[in-house]
């Protein structure tokens, strides 16, 4: 049996996590969920959307799945997802990005990995006005964070059969902090004798746009990897299937990429692929690739079959109904 903290979320965090339960528990695998709530619904009785007690429940077993979060704006509480990040030092942030038989995209075939960089970058919140001229943001790359993340992503590519591993940069410009990066990668990637290039950011948009299919894992750091990671998700069908993981060295938390989706929260019309993905990318975590697979397939002949579908995805079922169809070919 696993223990595992289940963060269901807030907006339409609980209605998507109790998807993912059902679809998970269908599987027949064991799971303990300990379920700690953050976000907006706490704010009141903790006067913080982000409790001790959720930190050391995740700290206490190791794994964490959670919903999306809403960022309470001009309250003062920082970001959940960010602190969460910074607590546990979560420094990857992976998102597969795949084509769905049965899903529209405008594009057949992609099957690529963003490797994201998670804890520096502009990201370092270092920024200050200087006097009425204006403001700065400081761009931190450090050596031990490249490394970490290179070493990740080169271990993905072999742990996963994958073909390449591309660097994603901006050196050309940025020559002291985005070489470093650089000079990391090209150095890593060969010592581990894995198959390799790097791409300017820039470049690297356009490509993505014309030529997905082309591109198999990418690590890039933090900013640009925020960006690319959206665009690719446009690529396959949009924000309601992609999944994603923060993984540290001591923790993982699994979650979707989208957000908690106000506009339809409490409706039962939320699509909930992305958090059961994430489910998917958790089951092989843990080494259960059975498991994981069921729930693939699962998917992939629900969206062929085109008949109980979302309403993102151009049908009119709600998430009962598609959590349902799905548990029927567990
Ligand atoms: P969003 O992803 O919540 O919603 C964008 C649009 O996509 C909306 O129209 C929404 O209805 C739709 N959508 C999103 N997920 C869907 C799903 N599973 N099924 C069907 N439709 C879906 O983005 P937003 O509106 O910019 O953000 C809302 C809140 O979520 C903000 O407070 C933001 O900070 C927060 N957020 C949290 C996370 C997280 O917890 N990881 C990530 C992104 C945004």
């Amino acid at each position: 049996m696993y223990n595992v903290t289940l963060i269901p979320g807030d907006g339409i965090g609980p209605e998507v996590s109790k998807s993912m339960v059902r679809v998970v528990e269908a599987t027949g695998i064991d799971i303990n969920w300990e379920i700690v709530n953050a976000g907006l619904n706490v704010i009141e009785e903790y006067n913080t959307p982000l409790p001790d007690h959720v930190i050391e429940s995740i700290k206490k077993n190791k794994i964490a799945i959670k919903g999306p979060i809403t960022t309470p704006v001009g309250k003062g509480f920082k970001s959940v997802n960010v602190t969460l990040r910074q607590a546990l030092d979560l420094y990857v942030n992976l998102r597969p990005i795949k084509t769905f038989k049965g899903i529209k995209s405008r594009y057949e075939n992609v099957d690529l990995v963003i490797v994201r960089e998670n804890t520096e970058d502009l990201y370092a919140g270092i920024e200050h006005k200087v006097g009425d001229y204006g403001a700065e943001s400081i761009k931190i790359i450090t050596k031990g964070a490249c490394e970490r993340i290179v070493e990740f992503a080169c271990d993905y590519v072999k742990e996963n059969n994958r073909k390449k591993l591309t660097g994603v940069h901006k050196a050309n410009i940025m020559k002291l902090t985005d070489g470093l990066f650089l000079k990391v990668f090209r150095d890593i990637s060969e010592k581990n004798k894995i198959n390799y290039n790097d791409l300017i950011v820039d470049a690297a948009a356009m490509n993505l746009v014309l030529n997905p299919e082309k591109y198999d894992v990418l690590v890039m750091p933090n900013l640009y990897g925020d960006i690319l990671s959206d665009l690719c998700a446009g690529l396959v069908g949009g924000l309601g299937i992609i999944p994603g993981a923060n993984i540290g060295k001591d923790y993982a938390i699994f979650e979707a990429v989208h957000g908690s989706a106000p506009d339809i929260a409490g409706m039962n019309k939320a699509n909930p692929t992305a958090l059961i993905q994430s489910a998917i990318m958790m089951l092989r975590y843990l080494g259960e690739y059975d498991a994981a697979k069921k729930i693939e397939r699962a998917l992939e002949k629900v969206f062929i079959e085109g008949r109980v579908l979302t309403i993102d995805l151009g049908g009119n079922a709600t998430t009962d109904e598609f959590t349902d169809e799905l548990c029927k070919y567990v």
